[in-house]
């Protein structure tokens, strides 16, 4: 087998920092979110020198707060939006066979109420001549899941949609609502953590050479003449860099990216969207390994899904004006649970099941639609220029699109710096997709090499796997070169994987770790004591003081709840 080629070292934050004025980046991208994250592994493996800042950390932007779908969105084909559905569903294959390890394949089923509804609808939006969303019937979804089939025919990543009537869709899923008239049920992917696809994402382009970097907490905040100013988030210092191309990859807040650089755009018209994850084990076992998607009685797009081994429930679409104001209301969340009655009424939920929420903004383009649902979800390349210097501004696009939308980038870019591609990622794996053993048996020998290799035995090679992939290797190596134990106050997890993610994987903060690193505060499974116990063995690891700790204790606990509702 094939395995991990990729140079694992991580060029570490100081050195980066140090290394930018003998070698100036002739490319910088602003936004550590997946679209710029993806043009960076592009750039980087076609050997441009290229630096990625983020204000903050790696995908904790709108690439945080997705729904987790790689998804076609048949929804968007009554919008006409053809080119894009096409170019999703490839590109939601693609990812379930380049990152398995992350992307699985994901049954989802749609409860249908009525036979008509939405088929006039239909032709109507498409010409935009409706402003009013509505729920769709049975014929307009069957429609859309046939085109939406035909547009990976022959690829097989996936199975083809099933239709049910009544009788044999409440067989089937017993707790569904009575009052449906049909079940559909197909396949799109989910992305169990953006957050570490995103990171892998960024590792493999690093492993390209030194001529890809990427800092976390670093801000563009102004421009100089042909200079960008930049500022490090931990300790104030501002520098210079003097790149031949800006990529504006900053999302929601490209219009005020562009501002910094003395550039007026009005690109953005975001909405906000928030989710819910609710512990209750009814609801869980009741969804199974299916996803139910479908509309509100208004049109508004329902989501609730499995995560882990709790539920979550999304998603609004709410025009806003400042991306940094984004949380779940409580109107949000009533609206949420409400709507788990509509789909199962004999399953109560309430409040108190919600161990976690988020909210995002979509960085959508600033369009005239009537209602938010109709906005393009499409991706575009905006070209401006500071001084002499070309801005590219990457507006909307959705995560499943992420590597063409890069692609697009990338092509312009090769062609404004004269280089010519020399590599593709259609088919490269991504991070501990590497070199996936496939099936059981596979996986079974892939325990086994870690264990003859690395001397990591029991059950740990599988538990690794489980979260990292093949990067699994990487990990066992590391924790068999010195002294390990578990932790105390949680099981899976022990201190020299804790510092292996450390040392290797950027993490600069402790909420880095528990929201970016881990899915530990969006599985509900942080305490404070698990809080204390991973900020000693992380602070050790990454050499804070008493009061270092303590500061970054509290900076999380903030962080938790103001913007995920969990009070430790
Ligand atoms: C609620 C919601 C649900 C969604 N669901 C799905 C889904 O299920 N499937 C799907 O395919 N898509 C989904 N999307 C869409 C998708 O998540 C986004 O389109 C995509 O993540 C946008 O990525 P981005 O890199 O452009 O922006 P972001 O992820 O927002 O990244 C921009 C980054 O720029 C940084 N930044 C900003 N200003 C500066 C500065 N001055 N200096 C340095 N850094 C800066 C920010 O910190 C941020 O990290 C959803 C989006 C939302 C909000």
């Amino acid at each position: 087998m094939a395995l991990v080629s990729f140079v694992f070292e991580q060029v570490q934050r100081a050195e980066i920092l140090s290394s930018l004025s003998q070698r100036p980046p002739n490319v910088l991208i602003v936004g550590g979110g997946i679209n710029g994250v993806g043009t960076l592994r592009d750039l980087a493996l076609n050997g441009v020198d290229v630096l990625l800042i983020d204000r903050g950390d790696f995908c904790s932007g709108a690439s945080s707060a997705s729904s987790h779908m790689a998804h076609g969105g048949i929804r968007y084909l009554e919008n006409g939006e053809f080119r894009l559905v096409r170019e999703a569903v490839q590109e939601r294959n693609r990812l379930i066979e380049n990152a398995p390890h992350l992307v699985r394949p994901l049954p989802t089923v749609i409860p249908i109420f009525s036979l008509w509804s939405g088929l006039l609808n239909a032709p109507l939006k498409f010409l935009g001549l409706l402003d009013r969303p509505a729920e769709r019937g049975a014929l307009v979804i069957k429609l859309g899941l046939t085109l939406y089939d035909a547009y990976t025919r022959g690829q097989g990543t996936v199975p083809a949609y099933r239709f049910d009537r009544r009788d044999k869709a409440l067989a089937k899923y017993p707790r569904l609502n009575p009052a449906i008239r049909y079940a559909a049920t197909y396949y799109d992917g989910k992305i169990s953590s953006p957050e570490r696809l995103t990171l892998e994402l960024i590792l493999d382009a690093e492993a390209e050479g030194p001529h890809a970097r990427a800092l976390n907490y670093v801000s563009l905040i102004g421009a100089q003449g042909k200079n960008v100013i930049l500022r490090d988030e931990l300790t104030g210092g501002t520098f210079e860099i003097q790149p031949r191309l800006v990529i504006n990859a900053a999302g929601p807040w490209i219009d005020q990216t562009n501002a910094s650089l003395g550039l007026e755009s009005h690109y953005i018209g975001g909405t906000k969207g928030s989710h819910l994850v609710l512990d209750h084990p009814e609801l869980r076992a009741t969804i199974g390994k299916n996803e139910y998607f479908f509309e509100n009685k208004d049109g508004r797009i329902v989501l609730i899904l499995p995560f882990g081994d709790k539920v979550l429930v999304g998603t609004s679409d709410i025009p806003v004006d400042d991306p940094d104001s984004a949380r779940c209301t409580r109107d949000e969340m009533d609206y949420f649970l409400a709507l788990v009655a509509r789909i199962f009424p004999d399953v109560r939920v309430n409040r108190e099941n919600i161990a976690f929420r988020f909210s995002g903004v979509r960085p959508l383009e600033k369009v005239g639609a009537k209602t938010a649902g109709q906005i393009t979800r499409d991706h575009s390349l905006r070209e401006g220029k500071f001084g002499e210097v070309p801005v590219y501004s990457l507006v909307g696009g959705k995560w499943t699109t992420f590597r063409a939308f890069a692609e697009q980038v990338t092509d312009r870019a090769l062609a404004v710096l004269g280089l010519p591609r020399k590599a593709d990622t259609r088919s490269l794996p991504i991070g501990g997709g590497e070199g996936y053993p496939w099936t059981g048996y596979a996986q079974l020998d892939f325990y086994n090499r870690v264990e003859r290799e690395t001397g990591l035995g029991g059950r740990e090679p599988q538990r690794l796997f489980e979260k990292y992939g093949t990067r699994a290797l990487h990990f066992a190596r590391y924790i068999r070169q010195g002294p390990d134990e578990p932790l105390r106050t949680i099981p899976g997890w022990s201190r020299r994987e804790i510092e292996f993610l450390a040392q290797k994987e950027k993490i600069v903060h402790l909420d880095d770790l528990f929201l970016r690193r881990s899915r530990l505060a969006w599985l509900g499974q942080l305490t404070r004591p698990r809080v204390d116990e991973f900020a000693d063995v992380l602070g050790n690891a990454l050499s804070w003081n008493t009061d270092q700790k303590r500061a970054e204790v509290q900076r999380t606990l903030d962080i938790l709840a103001d913007r995920h509702g969990l009070h430790l």
